[in-house]
């Protein structure tokens, strides 16, 4: 446990020494946080332009009103299983569904989990016309986690070691609807696409895309599914990325930012599609347990009350123009939606994240030359333009 005597480096130590290496850890143990601010075990302070790899991606760190739920639940109902009708969970399906395509919901505790139920739900559902349908196309770059069904959705690059992975699983080029009619057949289940890929380096795809994956699904008896793990609650601007795109998918995986910083995740399955999971067919024991349903309750409600909406598109607009006006001779490209921003340099910006750190402002680096920034939303605008302005220093050294 951190306390006063406890430094950064004799918990990396104790780290080393008890937890399984498998992430790539900084030397640096974060031990409070308020908004976008974070304090390591030394003392020092961090501007978090980043927000927990998108799960602090609402509300900051230990936002009052997660906290106080999560105070008032800790001593009402923790966990009863999911045998038992949970009020929560039904708050929380209906501040999804209605500013979703309808439909119902079923809550897991990560991404990789939603985007199972997903796959699972496509199959048994046989796509979208009841056939006997299995397969399922995926995009190089993409992300949807790290359970080996979504494994096998995701690049090779994760893959290594696992192998033999789902069968019947295969990748088409993000951007070219060719490419994915090209492997579709009578037996795919679901397309899984991100609206906006992150891990892949930020990209967003055209309207033109959406809308044409969009129909090639339903011609073709495909469920198409859109992975907002990233993207959702508000994050680009909208409640839901695929909402730029004038599409609706079958079915939306979400996580992350939804439960305020505590596990919430969720497969939302549009109205076709929602009775496919009979009982026995699927679960998760501790899924949507009244604790965690009730921070995302307090989490989309933060979102409508706060009009976190306008608040990321402003955001946004803001940061983009001032990284703009800095005409920095490394960027090669400024992309994003909202407050999702990728920033795409003309070499390594490990050096640039490196720097960052030692100067207390936490960013991201995916597919080596892109910065990621994903600011929490509540972010005061002060601390946001003393964040871009910081990075905008590192990029001109
Ligand atoms: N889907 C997307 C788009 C993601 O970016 C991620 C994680 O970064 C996942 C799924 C997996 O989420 P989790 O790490 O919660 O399993």
């Amino acid at each position: 446990m951190a306390n006063n005597a406890t430094t950064n480096a004799n918990l990396v130590e104790a780290t080393n020494q008890h937890l399984i290496p498998n992430y790539g850890r900084l030397p640096v143990a974060m031990v409070r946080g308020r908004g976008a601010t974070l304090w390591d075990a030394d003392g020092k302070e961090y501007l978090d332009l980043f927000a927990g790899f998108g799960a602090a991606g609402v509300t900051g760190h230990s936002h009052p009103a997660v906290a106080k739920t999560v105070k008032k639940m800790a001593a009402t109902l923790q966990t009863v299983g999911n045998l038992f009708t949970n009020p929560w969970q039904v708050q929380l399906a209906q501040a999804i569904t209605e500013n979703a395509f309808g439909g119902k919901v079923f809550f897991c505790h990560s991404g990789a989990e939603a985007n199972e139920t997903a796959l699972k739900l496509a199959r048994l559902a046989g796509g979208l016309d009841g056939k006997k349908r299995w397969k399922l196309v995926s995009f190089h770059h993409c992300f949807h986690g790290r359970t080996t069904g979504s494994l096998a959705l995701t690049p090779e690059k994760y893959q290594t070691g696992f192998e033999p992975l789902l069968p019947g699983c295969s990748k088409a080029t993000y951007g070219d609807l060719d490419s994915v009619a090209a492997l579709l057949d009578d037996e795919t289940a679901a397309v899984f696409v991100e609206p906006i890929q992150g891990e892949g380096g930020m990209t967003v795809p055209s309207v033109e895309f959406m809308q044409g994956l969009r129909r090639l699904c339903s011609e073709r008896g495909v469920a198409m599914v859109c992975d907002e793990v990233w993207t959702a609650p508000a994050r680009t601007g909208k409640w839901f990325a695929y909402q730029h795109y004038g599409i609706e998918p079958d079915l939306m995986t979400l996580g992350k930012a939804c439960g305020g910083g505590l596990p919430v995740a969720a497969c939302v399955a549009s109205p076709r599609l929602a009775d496919v999971l009979q009982p026995g067919k699927h679960g998760c024991t501790l899924g949507g347990n009244p604790l965690c349903a009730a921070a995302g309750v307090a989490t989309f409600h933060l979102v409508r009350d706060e009009n976190l909406l306008a608040a990321a598109q402003r955001k946004g607009a803001a940061a983009t123009q001032m990284l703009r006006e800095a005409k920095l001779d490394k960027v090669k490209d400024i992309r994003g939606k909202g407050l999702m921003l990728g920033i795409e340099l003309d070499a390594p910006a490990k050096d640039v994240f490196t720097r960052c750190l030692a100067r207390g402002l936490l960013i991201n680096v995916t597919q080596d030359k892109v910065i990621r920034l994903a600011p929490p939303l509540v972010i005061e605008d002060g601390l946001l333009a003393k964040g871009i302005d910081m990075l905008i220093e590192e990029l001109r050294r």
